[in-house]
């Protein structure tokens, strides 16, 4: 077996390319290196910008023939650092940026490497729209086929739920189109079982109608009244339809006009909402969030994109990042308790940018058969999500830590199972899908990915037995 690229085999992948193949001596190289976790520093020995699903064969093929390390990048969101490797080949699909729109099968045709800022400037075109990243920049790529939370999910369920069909490239230098109708096996655990069985080249994503603008917005409390707000939050969201979509947030005020003075610089309670529908029918659903009476209070009619982008100010690329999404069973007064005694502490570990997050998740998600697709644990009410962000590596351990003992102390809350798609710990995949899902998604491993080829991502390992039989 190779474990290193023939002589002339770069030469050969680029004689057929429709995009660009990247060497480290070539100038884009650097910033072709770049992930948005900041303390990711691989360098690949070369990166493969594919323009076409061809392009993803070949160099696929070329991996596997050269059993060099792979990974797949559509946007580099991963704070795990999932979408670079050292020394091998990283099948970068920043050229794959078709989004073709029918508006009359309300299907938008996606590259695997459009970003969610774009998918959403072409579908708003059409007054259209699918549940996606709540930052602009953001893959559609590890997005989807990790699951997928954006503010629409409540009611129009995960991304991947809205995949109706897609193109796969598998390990061995197949193109395959699966849906429901075609390598149904496939279809269900791309979605939400990662990157593990191909590289999907195409997503195809059923759109609903939204906007162009909706009701939305956020809101700021001062900190002291961090407890009382999160206690009338509950018990108004768990009850409230699910086109309300909604999320609470322990932040640093940042230093805006918006913002009151003695506010800023300060840890202070956020809310985000959105009213997932007519605006007219979302303000009397809204309305008992803003009689709660924030000091800032910004939710009002906006362009569903303008919405979609207002938490770019707050996740800067290029900065050291370490995340967690933990599922919790409910929220009692003593989980709340425990969130607002620990969230400030964690957020002032490394400001501004940290942010301690409850999402509300929604019926949208949980209507959903949890045998339907790979992705699991669709019951949870809410999702515990701790943001740290910070600039100097002589902080790591500090910010590390005290994000991991507020984790610890939220955990007797939690249903145990964790959003892979946020997540740095490197031992909860099996946590993620339960026994019996994994065994199932092992078992799809055997048949799509016996060697392992796929390993840069939130991995599901082939049985030995298969992968000895693959390489025999
Ligand atoms: C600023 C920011 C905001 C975020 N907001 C949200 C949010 O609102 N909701 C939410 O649910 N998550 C959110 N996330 C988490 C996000 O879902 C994951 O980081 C996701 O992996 C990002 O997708 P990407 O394409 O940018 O990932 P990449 O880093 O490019 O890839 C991540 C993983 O997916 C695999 N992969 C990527 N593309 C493909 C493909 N086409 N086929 C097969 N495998 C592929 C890669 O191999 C890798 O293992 C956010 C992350 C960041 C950094």
């Amino acid at each position: 077996m190779a474990q290193a690229l023939a002589d002339g085999a770069v030469e050969e992948l680029q004689a057929d390319f429709d995009g660009e193949v990247i060497l480290p001596e070539d100038s884009t190289y650097d910033e072709a290196c770049r992930v948005f976790n900041s303390m990711i520093d691989r360098r690949p020995a070369v990166i493969a910008r594919c323009a076409s699903a061809d392009d993803v064969v070949a160099t696929v093929n070329l991996a596997r023939e050269s059993d060099l390390e792979v990974a797949v990048r559509s946007g580099g969101h991963s704070v795990a650092g999932l979408s670079i490797c050292s020394n091998g080949i990283l099948i970068d699909l920043a050229g794959l940026k078709e989004v073709d729109i029918d508006p009359n099968a309300g299907i938008a045709r996606t590259g695997g490497g459009v970003l969610w800022g774009e998918f959403d400037k072409a579908t708003q075109e059409h007054g259209l729209h699918t549940p996606g990243g709540r930052v602009t920049t953001t893959g559609v790529g590890g997005f989807t086929t990790g699951g997928g939370y954006g503010w629409t999910s409540s009611k129009h369920g995960l991304t991947c739920d809205n995949l109706v069909s897609a193109e796969v490239v598998t390990a061995d230098g197949r193109v395959l189109n699966v849906s429901e109708e075609e390598n149904e096996d496939l279809f269900w655990g791309i979605r939400g079982g990662g990157g593990n069985f191909g590289v999907v080249t195409r997503f195809d994503f059923d759109l609903h109608q939204l906007g162009p603008i909706v009701l939305a917005g956020l809101a700021l409390w001062p900190l002291e009244r961090a407890n009382e707000i999160l206690r009338a939050w509950r018990d108004y969201v768990d009850g409230a339809p699910d086109e309300l979509s909604t999320a609470c947030v322990i932040l640093t005020a940042p230093p805006e006009e918006f913002v009151p003075e003695h506010m800023r610089g300060q840890p202070v309670l956020g809310m985000a909402a959105m009213y997932v529908g007519d605006p007219e029918e979302g303000a009397p659903v809204v309305q008992p969030l803003k009689e709660l009476g924030p000091e800032v209070d910004l939710i009002g009619p906006m362009p569903y994109t303008e919405f979609q982008a207002i938490l770019d100010p707050s996740a800067p690329p290029g900065y050291r990042n370490y995340w967690r999404g933990e599922y919790l069973s409910g929220l009692s007064d003593k989980a709340i308790d425990t969130f607002v005694e620990h969230a400030p502490v964690t957020t002032a570990t490394a400001p501004p940018f940290s942010q301690m997050i409850i999402f509300r998740l929604g019926g949208g998600v949980s209507a959903i058969d949890d045998d339907a697709t790979a992705f699991s644990h669709r019951d949870a009410d809410y999702m515990f999500h701790p943001i740290s962000v910070w600039e100097d590596p002589a902080d790591d351990e500090r910010v590390i830590a005290a994000n991991r003992e507020f984790a610890a102390a939220m955990r007797p809350f939690g249903t145990g199972a964790v959003y892979l798609n946020f997540t740095r710990e490197e031992d909860r995949v099996r946590d993620a899908y339960g026994d019996e899902k994994y065994r199932r998604l092992v078992a799809m491993k055997d048949k799509y990915d016996p060697r392992n080829l796929f390993r840069g991502n939130q991995n599901i390992q082939p049985s030995p037995k298969a992968g000895a039989a693959a390489t025999a």
